[in-house]
Parts: C-alpha cells; sequence; structure tokens
C-alpha cells in the first residue's frame, strides 16, 4: 500500500490555489452524467450533497436517520471556529492553523491544516447566505467566544446551539436540490458495504431499515461522511445511533484506517451516575468561557461546595497552565481531572468529578447574562441532575467525545481506495492527536463545501463518460451476498446473550485499557480480551424480531460486530505508538511532572493500518509528517 499525500510543491500559503489551479476540471455540460453517492447528511455530508448537487452532477445522499436533521451533527454546542479577526485580538489565518496544529500536537498534515485555516472565514459568509442566525454583538457584527487551546476568540455560536442551527442551513441548501431533482434522498437507508470494482469504488450496498430491503447502488465516486466512533467505548456523548461500520466496511475493501487510537476525551461531560446509563451528556466547552474549575485540596473532603473556603479550594488548571488556565486544551484539562480524583479529590457520591464553577462570573455579571450566554446548557444540567447551576457549581468529568483517526485520506480527501472519498470526522484528516473545541464544525464543513467540490471533479475527469456500472456486475452480486449472510447469521444465531450485554463489555475493557491513559500490560490484556468476546458474541448472541423491519436490535448487532474488530485495532495501534501525544497518553512515557513526553524523532508519523483479512492483524504503515513552516516544540500552556 502506499500512502501519497499528494501534498502540492511550492510555499505552505500558496499550495492550495495552486493545487485549485493544477486540478482538472469536468465540464459543466458532462457533470450531470456523473453520479455521486454521498453516504451521511450530518453537516459534512449534507453540505457536500448540496454543493455537488448544485454544481451540477447527480448525486444520491443516504441516511439510516428518517432525516437528515437527525444527523448527531445537532448535538454541535459551542460553536464554530474561523479567521475573521471580528475581535481585533490578533487573529489571523496563520494563527488558526498554528493554534490548530500545536493543539494537535504536532501530529496533524501541515499543508491540510493550513487549507483549513485558509477555507474558515468562506464558511462563516456561507453559512449566514444559508440564514444561520449566529449571535450578534449589539452593533450587528456577528459575536465571538474563546475556546480551549486559543488566546483569541475566534468562535461563531448561536447559543448553545450552533450544530442544530448549522444543520438547519446546510439541510435548507439541501433541500433545494432534492426539490430540484439533482439530489436523490435515500433517508432510512443504512450502507452496509462498499463496491470495488477494478480497483475503484463503484457503489454501496444498503439495508432500508423500516422494510429490510437490500439493495444496490451504483456511482462513479462514493463519499463517506459518516461520523465518527466514540461509540466503540459503550459511553459517550455521541448520539446513540454514531458508529464505525461505513467506514469499517470501506478499511475491508482496502482504505487504510489513520491514527484509530488517538480518541478525545472532553473534560467538561456530566459524571457517569449508574450502571444502567446508556449516554453520556457534554456540558460545552464554552462554559469554560465563564466557569472556574476546581477541585478540593484535601483528598476525601466531602463537605458541600459553598462550605470549602476559598483557601482550601484548588484551582488546578488556573494553578497548572496559568497563560490558558481554564481554557487549556482538551487533553491537558481531561487528565488533569483524573489525576485530581485519582489522588482522591473528586466530589460527588462516586468521586469522579471536580466542580465547574459560575459564583464568580454570576457575581460580576449577573444572573441574567450567564443566563443568556448558557441558559440552555444549565437548563439541561439541571434536568438530568436536578441541581441548579446558578445556586451551585456544576459537577463534571471527562467522558469519550470525538474520534481524530479515521479512514486516511489524501491533500484530495480520497481514501487509499480511488474513488471513495472520505469527509467530515469520519476521516483522519485534519486534527492530529488533539481537536481543538469548535474546530470539527469547520473542519466537516471545509470538506464539504470548499475542499471536496475543488478536489472530487479532478478524480471524474479520469472516469470514463460512461454511465455508472450496472447493479448486476457481479462484485455488486458477490457484496450484496455478503450482506445478506452476515445478517442471516446474526438473525439465526439464537444465543443467549443481548447485543447491548456484549457492547456494554467491549466498552469497559476500552475504557479501562484505551481510555484516558494507556500503559503496555494493559493493552496487551486488551488485545486478548478483545477477541475472545467478539467470538463470544458470533456463538452466543442473541438478536430479537426479523429482518422484513424495522429491527434496532438487528441494527446494533452489525454495529457491534464493527466495534470489536476497530476495538482490537485501535489497541494495536496505541501499543505501536510508544509515545504520548494529545489525547493518547501512554503512562510509561511522561515528563516527572506528569505532562505527556512525545518522540519526534520515533512517531512524527500516521499510523496507517490495511485489512488483511479476518483474524490476521492488519499491517502497519507510514506516512512521515514533515513541517516546513512549524518548529515542532514541546507544547507548553503554561
Ligand atoms: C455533544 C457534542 C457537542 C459537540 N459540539 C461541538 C461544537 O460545539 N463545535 C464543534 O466544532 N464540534 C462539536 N462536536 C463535534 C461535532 O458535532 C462532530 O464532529 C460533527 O458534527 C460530525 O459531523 P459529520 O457530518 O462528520 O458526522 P455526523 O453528524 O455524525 O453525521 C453522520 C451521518 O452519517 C450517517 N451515517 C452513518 N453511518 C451510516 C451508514 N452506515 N449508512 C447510512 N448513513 C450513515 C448518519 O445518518 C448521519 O447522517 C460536538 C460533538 C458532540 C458529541
Amino acid at each position: 500500500m502506499i500512502l501519497d499525500s499528494k501534498t502540492p510543491s511550492g510555499p505552505l500559503e500558496n499550495k492550495w490555489d495552486k493545487h485549485i489551479m493544477d486540478g482538472k476540471l469536468v465540464n459543466p455540460a458532462d457533470k450531470r452524467k456523473y453520479d455521486i453517492i454521498v453516504v451521511g447528511t450530518g453537516l459534512a455530508g449534507a453540505s457536500a450533497a448540496s454543493t455537488l448537487a448544485e454544481l451540477g452532477y447527480s448525486v444520491k445522499a443516504f441516511t439510516f436517520h428518517d432525516s437528515p436533521r437527525r444527523a448527531h451533527s445537532i448535538a454541535a454546542q459551542g460553536g464554530i471556529n474561523a479567521a475573521k479577526n471580528y475581535q481585533n485580538d490578533g487573529d489571523s489565518v496563520y494563527r488558526l492553523f498554528y493554534d490548530t496544529v500545536k493543539g494537535g500536537d504536532f501530529r496533524s498534515r501541515e499543508s491540510n491544516v493550513y487549507r483549513l485555516a485558509q477555507v474558515s472565514a468562506n464558511i462563516i459568509d456561507q453559512c449566514v447566505a444559508l440564514g444561520v442566525p449566529f449571535a450578534r454583538e449589539y452593533g450587528g457584527l456577528l459575536a465571538n467566544r474563546s475556546f480551549g487551546g486559543a488566546q483569541v476568540s475566534r468562535t461563531f455560536y448561536a447559543r448553545g446551539q450552533t450544530g442544530q442551527q448549522l444543520l438547519l442551513g446546510a439541510y435548507s441548501g439541501l433541500s433545494r436540490q432534492i426539490g430540484l431533482g439533482n439530489v436523490e434522498l435515500y433517508a432510512n437507508h443504512e450502507m452496509l458495504d462498499l463496491v470495488v470494482i477494478d480497483g475503484h469504488a463503484r457503489g454501496i450496498i444498503t439495508r432500508n431499515v423500516i422494510t429490510g430491503s437490500i439493495d444496490k447502488h451504483s456511482a462513479h465516486a462514493v463519499v463517506l461522511a459518516t461520523g465518527g466512533y466514540g461509540n466503540v467505548f459503550y459511553l459517550s456523548t455521541s448520539a446513540l445511533n454514531s458508529n464505525v461500520t461505513a467506514a469499517w466496511r470501506a478499511h475491508r475493501k482496502g482504505a487504510a484506517f489513520a491514527n484509530p487510537c488517538y480518541t478525545q476525551i472532553h473534560p467538561t461531560c456530566i459524571p457517569v451516575s449508574g450502571d444502567y446509563q446508556s449516554k453520556l451528556t457534554l456540558m460545552s466547552e464554552s462554559l469554560r468561557n465563564d466557569g472556574r474549575i476546581w477541585a478540593p485540596k484535601n483528598p476525601g473532603d466531602q463537605r458541600p461546595a459553598d462550605q470549602i473556603p476559598e483557601e482550601e479550594r484548588d484551582y488546578y488548571l488556573e494553578r497548572k497552565y496559568p497563560s490558558f488556565g481554564n481554557l487549556a486544551p482538551r487533553d491537558i484539562s481531561s487528565r488533569s481531572a483524573k489525576e485530581v480524583c485519582d489522588e482522591g479529590r473528586g466530589v460527588g457520591e462516586t468521586g469522579l468529578g471536580v466542580y465547574l464553577d459560575f459564583k464568580d462570573a454570576i457575581d460580576r455579571l449577573g444572573e441574567d447574562v450567564i443566563r443568556e450566554r448558557y441558559g440552555n446548557l444549565f437548563d439541561i444540567y439541571h434536568e438530568i441532575t436536578g441541581e441548579s447551576a446558578y445556586k451551585q457549581p456544576m459537577r463534571i468529568y471527562p467522558a469519550v467525545h470525538y474520534t481524530m483517526g479515521g479512514l486516511w485520506v489524501d491533500y484530495n480527501l480520497m481514501s487509499t481506495i480511488p474513488g471513495c472519498f472520505v469527509i467530515g470526522e469520519a476521516n483522519f484528516s485534519d486534527h492530529g492527536a488533539n481537536r481543538l473545541g469548535a474546530s470539527a464544525l469547520m473542519q466537516g464543513l471545509a470538506d464539504g463545501y470548499f475542499v471536496l467540490p475543488y478536489t472530487i471533479p479532478h478524480y471524474l475527469a479520469e472516469v470514463p463518460r460512461e454511465p455508472a456500472p450496472p447493479v448486476d456486475h457481479p462484485e455488486f452480486t458477490k457484496a450484496e451476498e455478503d450482506v445478506v449472510n452476515r445478517t442471516k447469521a446474526l438473525l439465526e444465531n439464537n444465543g443467549k446473550q443481548s447485543v447491548n450485554s456484549f457492547h456494554k463489555r467491549l466498552g469497559k475493557i476500552m475504557w479501562d485499557k484505551c481510555g484516558m491513559a494507556r500503559n503496555k500490560s494493559g493493552l496487551e490484556e486488551a488485545i486478548r480480551e478483545i477477541p475472545a468476546l467478539r467470538q463470544e458474541f458470533e456463538e452466543d448472541v442473541r438478536v430479537l424480531g426479523a429482518g422484513d423491519n424495522l429491527n434496532q436490535s438487528l441494527e446494533m448487532a452489525g454495529r457491534v460486530a464493527d466495534f470489536f474488530e476497530l476495538g482490537e485495532l485501535m489497541c494495536r495501534d496505541a501499543l505501536a505508538r510508544e509515545e504520548s501525544c494529545g489525547g493518547h497518553f501512554r503512562e510509561e512515557h511522561q515528563y516527572e511532572d506528569g505532562e505527556a513526553r512525545r518522540d519526534d524523532e520515533g512517531f512524527a508519523h500516521v499510523s496507517a493500518w490495511e485489512w488483511k483479512g479476518k483474524d490476521q492483524p492488519q499491517e502497519h504503515h507510514q506516512e512521515k509528517l514533515e513541517y516546513e513552516r512549524v518548529k515542532m516544540v514541546t507544547r507548553s500552556y503554561k
């Protein structure tokens, strides 16, 4: 397998412009002759599908939801970054680029990140044009707030509903194209395999989740915009339906999977409260603009927060990272919370929590201002915990939130399967070992609105202007048979244990051994335990119901089966990376003060894994990371 990043030559600032000029174009009259399948209608998929259709291509858009508006993107709360410098506080394209590379602990591709920063400003204009109601200052200018890992305010937001408002904007663009007949929407369709003909992606196999019908769809190119895989941990802040199946099926057909072990654990989530939970809830990072994080100084101090005097409180982020304070990046803030709790200073019944306190902000600004800024988040907190964050501090603890790993893509966002493009959270592209807050929405929309529409013609221009392959091609028949057999095997297994119970057990292994902190022996144990659990699943899982109607147990079973293989690969990747960087913290590799110890000599590369067959370990490939402009330094937020 060759990992050619196709990074353009020339100075960093000119690479993207040069690439656009060097790229091939498709004649406007020919565009409708090309069919493009877009799987996923979250922010990345909806923006890509609507833009490609607007350009004239024939698009088929797929989602397993009943409406594109239900994509997990709708959950995004805090905001979206862009280098507009509206605050006149020293922001620039270069600074956004630098913050992102540094935030990712120097494990991302420099050229991709620079392009992301370049197009960021266009995204805001595009969304405003679509009617997204971003918060505004009194004078009408769009408002900004701060997010972690940055000392400028560049985050655009719509109260705590940024993802929802952006998705409604993207969906309205998509609906326009559906109305014009340029996008055919397949709601309630789950992609269960990729079809590869003569080495090129040429279609997908889907299951209609309402009728159970298994269908074949062909095209000249396939775009995967299927989101992240945090639910491999069972408990995460992701939507319950988020999963890895589309990406994993592409991986099994030849798409390299990059940096699978890079997981983001978000510091400000509502702590786990019991064994019955199936979901964790994020309290947006935007709260760290005004909230102060602390824990009691003394282990075992169980007094209520308001009875712990100021001098017995440890505002540990402000103490350890004075220049970034409560806005230290997520990986660092999460690890600090874990350290505090490991020392026995955690709060709440489980001891796995720290305080996020708004008292000072309320005293300074008044409750009304805080309500206006974060009211809906305080309401969510109240509904879940029964506590008012206006009266007492929130309790928070880190939880799985985002996956920086994903399918490997080159500068054109094409995977190692020609014709299979991957965008949004599903690819590994821009965040290195740690994503900065408010940068996922930026990346998903950059990919969909401004990158893919420029790079996909370069590929299509080489594809003969003939109709897409017929769906009776032997590769379609084979892929369809595989899907039918897999589905049948699950339904007829007749075991004794539920899908959920297996998912929970897998999640526990992943959290304990491949979570916030990892070590060699734990990872080796996980690599032994996961295949054994997978075998037990194959022999003893019980999937109730039938295949010819709505059957969520069947849907989950297929997804959990793929999570087993992914989980094992994540542990192998974490074991191979003998360093600590970003969200990947190997206990063996730390400085005396507990900070992550990177090894640039040995590990300044992207790990990309090639599928070698069931029960065979994947082959490890590396894309070396070369920084022309940025100097790789030890990250410091002190
Ligand atoms: C609670 C929460 C808050 C967040 N807040 C922010 C924030 O404030 N700012 C920020 O930048 N980021 C935030 N993020 C991250 C951000 O929301 C996501 O990274 C981003 O929305 C992912 O968008 P996407 O389009 O790549 O994928 P998704 O929105 O996950 O969409 C995936 C799509 O793929 C479809 N799909 C998946 N698999 C299949 C299949 N097999 N067949 C058919 N369809 C399939 C789904 O139906 C869906 O339409 C937050 C994340 C969480 C969990």
